[in-house]
């Protein structure tokens, strides 16, 4: 939709089909594949002012590049972001978010409900890089998560909706404490997807994915976003960011800020981050995650609708010891849920199966097509048991405190027939125990 000749608010669901790629007369319908490192100048001076960040323009594709960029415009979009930038994974994508912006010496408050991969990015990888984090729950109230802030706190970082333990998070009281505290609020969104919350809505300023999930939805590349509102002011709080608001001797002085503006953020991180740490993904990878987001708001729909069938015939079960699904009335989340993701949270249920983990062990070897692997959030049913795989290296109280108690399984709704997956459970609790 031309934004010159209708100012009409384009859907989601539109967005996931239409957004990004918006080829002219004669140009390729599909988004093209541009399969090139590099790109030829005619100029030395041209090439000069590319690398100066004079001119916007391609050059190598360690940094930028087309088929990459497409993609992220159309996460953006998504999103209701100002800029946005692909990176090779979601792991890359959270290291980068907090690292553009946080150096030795600073501190960074954090919920701790929390993927097991980002704790161990957080308090290992990140603290021996000098930045420490304080892990809070999520719950807590207020004054709480006031008191974690410090001078040297330069973010707030959450999960808007965790995995695995499916914590709703109070999107609005996070983003409050963010700003009373000068810093910005950010959030992996990789659960809920844009289809079903858009945190700048509620005052997110950052926004990380890992697109390996729902937005790959096939499990067929890994690959991660960031997009940024462009709402955080960080000229505002200019001493506590100086890496954006201060000259950059790396590229001849320039200021992010006052050069880039609503992008200074974004910018830094791509001409910075990935100039240095090239956590860059491949055209070929973007490609694929286009033709998954091109059906995100269409498998959203049915995941929810798959996973609530599936809770309700789990929650009635006596080998069920608890269950989290935040769209059933009874729990915890529910209200939280009915406010940030008023139309289905996701495909993933957590729950406790009675026996623990020899038990959760027995039941997914006897499952037929609900297969066992590493991985979440794509269109076939798939099932882990956070505590044996994903977070194996987490203690039992760093369990506790990633929400992840050892009974917990982690079950992820695909696409297929809801009744085919309830057999499948059904069979497998009869067989397996
Ligand atoms: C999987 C996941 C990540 C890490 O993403 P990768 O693409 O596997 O590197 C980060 N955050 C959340 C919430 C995830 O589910």
């Amino acid at each position: 939709m031309d934004k010159k000749t209708n100012n009409m608010k384009t859907g989601v669901d539109t967005i996931c089909v239409q957004g990004g790629w918006k080829p002219h007369s004669g140009q390729p319908r599909i988004l093209p594949i541009v399969q090139s490192t590099t790109f030829k100048y005619d100029s030395s001076e041209h090439m000069g002012k590319l690398f100066a960040l004079e001119e916007s323009g391609y050059f190598y594709s360690r940094m930028q590049n087309p088929t990459c960029d497409t993609v992220a415009a159309k996460i953006c979009e998504l999103e209701g972001g100002a800029a946005a930038m692909l990176t090779s994974s979601g792991q890359a994508a959270n290291f980068f978010a907090i690292f553009n912006i946080a150096s030795a010496g600073d501190h960074v408050v954090s919920s701790s409900a929390l993927y097991g991969g980002t704790t161990n990015l957080f308090t290992v990888t990140m603290k021996r890089m000098g930045i420490e984090f304080t892990l809070l729950d999520p719950d807590i109230d207020e004054a709480k998560l006031a008191a974690a802030f410090r001078p040297n706190t330069k973010a707030l970082f959450a999960e808007t909706l965790s995995n695995p333990s499916l914590v709703v998070l109070d999107i609005e009281k996070f983003a409050r404490q963010a700003h009373a505290h000068g810093v910005p609020l950010i959030v992996d969104n990789t659960f809920a997807t844009p289809i079903n919350c858009r945190p700048f809505e509620f005052g997110a300023d950052i926004v990380t994915h890992s697109t390996s999930k729902y937005m790959d939805g096939h499990a067929m590349q890994i690959g991660g976003a960031i997009v940024d509102s462009g709402n955080f002011d960080w000229e505002g709080h200019a001493d506590k960011f100086p890496m954006l608001t201060k000259p950059d001797a790396s590229y001849n002085g320039v200021v992010y800020t006052e050069r880039f503006g609503k992008a200074a953020y974004i910018t830094k991180a791509v001409v910075q981050l990935m100039r240095d740490l090239g956590s860059t993904p491949a055209p070929m990878s973007a490609f694929l995650l286009n033709v998954g987001l091109e059906t995100l708001h269409v498998r959203m729909l049915r995941h929810c609708s798959n996973a609530l069938k599936v809770a309700q015939y789990l929650e009635k079960l006596p080998q069920v010891s608890w269950i989290n699904y935040p769209d059933l009335p009874r729990s915890r989340y529910h209200d939280l849920a009915a406010k940030y993701m008023p139309n289905g949270t996701c495909g993933v249920i957590s729950f406790g199966l009675k026996g623990g983990r020899a038990e959760a062990g027995r039941f997914m070897d006897a499952l037929k097509f609900i297969a066992i692997v590493t991985h979440v959030a794509d269109a076939r049913t798939c099932i882990l048991h956070p505590a044996s795989h994903t977070h194996r290296q987490l203690s039992e109280a760093q369990l506790a405190e990633a929400g992840v108690p050892l009974d917990l399984v982690r079950l992820s709704v695909g696409i297929e027939n809801p009744d085919d997956i309830i057999n499948d459970i059904d069979q497998a609790l009869r067989n397996g125990g």
